[in-house]
C-alpha cells in the first residue's frame, strides 16, 4: 500500500495539483474545517478516474468536493484524499440547443453562458455559489426553480471506475436529493435543456434574483447557505424565528439576525460550535412547533 507522500507523487505525475495538509477552512464557504491529508485538484475525467483507481487500490479514503458551499467540515479534518473538481477554465458547448459543461464549472459561469446565448431556465441558480456537479448532486434550487427542471443528462464516474451517462429521469431528483447521493458516483459533466429568450430579459431576471438574495441573506458572513431543509408545509427560517432563536450564539456560530435559516460564522467558529448550535435549534423548534428540522448541509470528516 502506498503512503501519503507516494500518493501525492502519483497524483502530481498525472498533472494534478496536490496540497498536503490542506486547511479545509480555505476551501469551504463556512471557512471552517481542519486539515485534509491531501487535497488534489483535477480538471478532467481521465484524472478523476485515475485518482479513484489509485485510492481504491491503496485503500485510501476518497471524497469529492465542488466549491465547498454546502459543507461543514470537522475541526479534525478529513483523512485520505479530498478531490476537488476544477472546471473554472473549461468552456461549455451548445449542441442541438443543449448546453454541455464540465461538472467543476461554477454555476454562476454556466448561468452567464446561458444568458449570453439567449437560453433561459437557469436564472434561479445565478446566486448559488456552487459548481455544476454540486448543484446536480444536491438538486439545488431557489425561487421556484430547481436543477431537475432543466437537467437533461449527467455523466459520472461509477465505483467500477467507468464513466456512464445518466438521463434525468433516472436521477431520482427530489427536494435536495439525487441518485448520486445513493451510489457515491462522481459527476464529471452535465447537460441542460433550456428555452430561447432574449439575453437582456434573462439578465434582468438574474439581477433581480441576486438583488433578492442580497436583501434577504447574510452574504457578508461565511455560511453554507440555508442550514436546514424546508420541512413540508413550513419554512425553516420562520419556525426558527418563531422560537426566538434569531441571534442565538454558540462560540463563533450564530443564527443569523438577517435570515434565521442561516447559521453564520462570525469569525473563528468551529464545527463543534455549529453542531451544538444546530442541535439547540432542532430541539427548541421541535419543542415549540413539533417539527424536526433536518440539516441540508453535508457534514464531513
Ligand atoms: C450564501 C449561500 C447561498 C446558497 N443558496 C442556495 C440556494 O439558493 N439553493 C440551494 O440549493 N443551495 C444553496 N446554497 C448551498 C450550495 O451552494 C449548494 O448546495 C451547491 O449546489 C453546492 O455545490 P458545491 O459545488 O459547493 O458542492 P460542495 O459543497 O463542494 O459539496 C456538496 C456535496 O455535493 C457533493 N458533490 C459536489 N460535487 C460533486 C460532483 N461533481 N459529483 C458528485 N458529488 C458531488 C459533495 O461530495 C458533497 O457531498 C447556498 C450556499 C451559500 C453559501
Amino acid at each position: 500500500m502506498l503512503q501519503k507522500t507516494q500518493i501525492a507523487l502519483a497524483c502530481r505525475s498525472i498533472g494534478c495539483d496536490v496540497r498536503e495538509n490542506a486547511i479545509m477552512a480555505e476551501y469551504t464557504s463556512f471557512h471552517i474545517g481542519g486539515y485534509a491529508d491531501l487535497l488534489v485538484t483535477a480538471d478532467s475525467n481521465d484524472k478523476v478516474q485515475r485518482i479513484k483507481k489509485l485510492c481504491a487500490e491503496n485503500n485510501v479514503p476518497l471524497m469529492l468536493i465542488g466549491n465547498g458551499s454546502n459543507l461543514l467540515v470537522s475541526d479534525n479534518g478529513i483523512r485520505g484524499v479530498v478531490l476537488k473538481l476544477d472546471g473554472r477554465f473549461s468552456n461549455p458547448e451548445i449542441q442541438n440547443g443543449v448546453i454541455i459543461c464540465h461538472a467543476g464549472l461554477p454555476l454562476k459561469s454556466l448561468c452567464r453562458f446561458a444568458r449570453d446565448n439567449g437560453l433561459s431556465g437557469l436564472e434561479f441558480a445565478y446566486g448559488i455559489p456552487g459548481t455544476v456537479g454540486g448543484a446536480v448532486y444536491m438538486n439545488a434550487g431557489a425561487y421556484c426553480g430547481q436543477i431537475s427542471n432543466v437537467i437533461n443528462w449527467a455523466e459520472a464516474v461509477y465505483p467500477d471506475g467507468e464513466v456512464y451517462r445518466v438521463q434525468a429521469e433516472d436521477m431520482k431528483l427530489g427536494y435536495r436529493h439525487s441518485v448520486f447521493m445513493e451510489n457515491r458516483c462522481f459527476i464529471t459533466s452535465a447537460a441542460f435543456r433550456l428555452k430561447p429568450d432574449e439575453s437582456h430579459v434573462i439578465g434582468q431576471r438574474m439581477d433581480e434574483f441576486m438583488r433578492l438574495r442580497r436583501d434577504k441573506q447574510p452574504l457578508e458572513y461565511p455560511s453554507a447557505g440555508s442550514f436546514f431543509k424546508r420541512p413540508k408545509g413550513y419554512f425553516a427560517g420562520a419556525l426558527i424565528e418563531g422560537s426566538g432563536l434569531k441571534g442565538c450564539r454558540v462560540g463563533g456560530a450564530q443564527v443569523s439576525e438577517k435570515h434565521a435559516g442561516f447559521i453564520i460564522n462570525l469569525g473563528g467558529a468551529t464545527s463543534n460550535d455549529v453542531l451544538k448550535l444546530a442541535d439547540q435549534v432542532i430541539n427548541k423548534v421541535f419543542c415549540d412547533h413539533g417539527v424536526r428540522l433536518q440539516p441540508e448541509v453535508c457534514f464531513v470528516g
